[in-house]
């Protein structure tokens, strides 16, 4: 038997156990393309249709039970349906869902995460973080009156135009049909974890960069943390050629602590993007700077049009959203809360280590706190040019996927293993996803290529 034939034996297992969802996903196809709402939500055989989550446990149609290592997107920290949110959240209905006047929320809101982000004295919402970091890039660029913006392979910051580049193999040109090139020609794609690739793109460029946007730890690019000096040396860059530095938080702000990638590793950015955890689990993107770069989006300030940078929209700003985002914060506020939740990532990142070691195996796991990541490379994945074009194969990848899967543990996506945890994870959740991999390795060692050993 292959990996192959290993793959199909699993997904059979998988349609047996999913059978309810096939119906519906067979509806769906019908009348959503590829039968989803976004592509990465689809897998094969075909994607489980969930009608409950609470905690870190997620309950399909067909009667499975998984533990939920995706929690919605990352965004639910607390986990599913959290108490305290789902209280916040229907009393704040009952006095409406959509005011489209200004409201108190919002300013306690916006209080609440400028208290805890550096370097955040004023903030703007939107809707997603797609949203906040087109907005991000245009007030970037209006500020400095640059045009370049300099993004990292494999980097994701959501569908936007300027940032949908370099996200995959061989990153280079749009990642789209639909992108024409001109729309990105001001897109610098550089090496990630590289400064001195970085350094040649500032010789070239450097009075023309209006910015550098990257996130402390990639994401989907395979939760890859940035070298500390790495950010340094970028915020040495960002000064000498006074281009902005903006870290895209959207996965790492409020997660790897309440003061995100540059609290964690004690870099200053010039503007921070945020979404996901600070909606509560409603939809949310937000992104803040110094009052002197925010105030370009004053329209009191600027009367003329193009003196300032535009952003709005129906939704922004939302009582749900704002509520859900303010219960949450308050329940990350208490003490000890990113202590237990990151040693428990620590915890698992060194029993995974320590699995792969005694399988003596190629194998590779990157992560910070609670982002965590496997990759079946040849190298280590130290960035995300690594971490997909030195895979042994795909097949593993897809073959893990299942294996979890009918084992229990639902994780995104079947091309990258990626676990997110929230701070209701147990160790008893950690120790069972510690030995299904552990399982995983002894299932898949007679197919390893040679290369992968070590
Ligand atoms: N930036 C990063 C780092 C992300 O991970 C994501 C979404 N996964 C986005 C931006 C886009 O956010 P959204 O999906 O809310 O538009």
């Amino acid at each position: 038997m292959s990996l192959n034939e290993l793959c199909s034996k699993y997904l059979k297992l998988l349609s047996e156990k999913t059978k309810k969802s096939r119906t519906l996903y067979d509806r769906a196809c019908k009348v959503l393309p590829a039968g989803v709402t976004y592509s990465i939500r689809f897998f094969e055989p075909c994607p489980f249709y969930v009608i409950k989550a609470k905690g870190c446990k997620i309950y399909d149609v067909d009667g499975n039970v998984y533990t939920d290592y995706w929690v919605g997107h990352g965004a639910l920290i607390l986990g599913h349906s959290h108490e305290e949110v789902v209280k916040a959240v229907k009393e704040q209905v009952e006095l409406g869902s959509h005011f489209g006047y200004a409201h108190e929320l919002e300013v306690e809101l916006a209080e609440l995460i400028i208290k805890h982000v550096p370097n955040a004295e004023m903030i703007r919402f939107t809707n997603s973080g797609t949203e906040a970091n087109m907005y991000a890039v245009r007030l970037v660029r209006a500020y400095t009156g640059r045009k370049k913006i300099v993004k990292f392979e494999g980097g994701w910051h959501g569908g936007y135009d300027s940032l949908h580049v370099g996200v995959s193999p061989p990153y280079r040109g749009p990642e789209s049909a639909g992108l024409p090139e001109e729309i990105i020609a001001n897109t610098i794609v550089a090496p990630f974890n590289d400064i001195e690739g970085v350094e040649r793109i500032f010789k070239n460029y450097g009075k023309d960069i209006a910015g550098v946007i990257i996130e402390p730890v990639l994401g989907a690019g395979g939760a890859i943390p940035a070298k500390r000096d790495f950010l340094k040396a970028l915020r040495e860059l960002c000064d000498k050629y006074g281009s902005l530095l903006v870290f895209d938080e959207v996965i790492t702000g409020f997660r790897l602590a309440l003061g995100g990638g540059q609290e964690y590793y004690n870099v200053n950015a010039d503007v921070i993007v945020m979404g996901k955890i600070i909606g509560g689990g409603y939809p949310i993107g937000a992104f803040a700077s110094c009052r002197e770069v925010m105030s370009k989006l004053d329209h009191l300030k600027y009367k003329n049009k193009m003196e300032r940078s535009f952003h709005g929209g129906t939704f922004t700003g939302n009582p749900i959203s704002m509520t859900a985002g303010k219960a949450t914060i308050k329940v990350l506020e208490r003490p000890g809360t990113y202590d237990k939740l990151n040693s428990l990532g620590e915890y698992i990142i060194k029993s995974l280590k320590k699995v792969v070691e005694d399988f003596k195996l190629k194998v590779f796991i990157t992560g910070e706190g609670s982002i965590i990541g496997i990759h079946f490379t040849y190298e280590h994945p130290w960035c995300a040019r690594i971490a997909h074009t030195r895979r042994w194969n795909e097949d593993v990848y897809k073959l893990i996927h299942k294996f979890m899967l009918v084992n229990g543990i639902a994780y995104m996506t079947e091309h990258t293993v990626h676990f997110l945890l929230s701070t209701v994870h147990s160790k008893e959740d950690a120790d069972y996803l510690i030995q299904k991999f552990t399982e995983f390795l002894d299932l898949i060692k007679p197919y390893v290529p040679k290369e992968a050993m070590t």
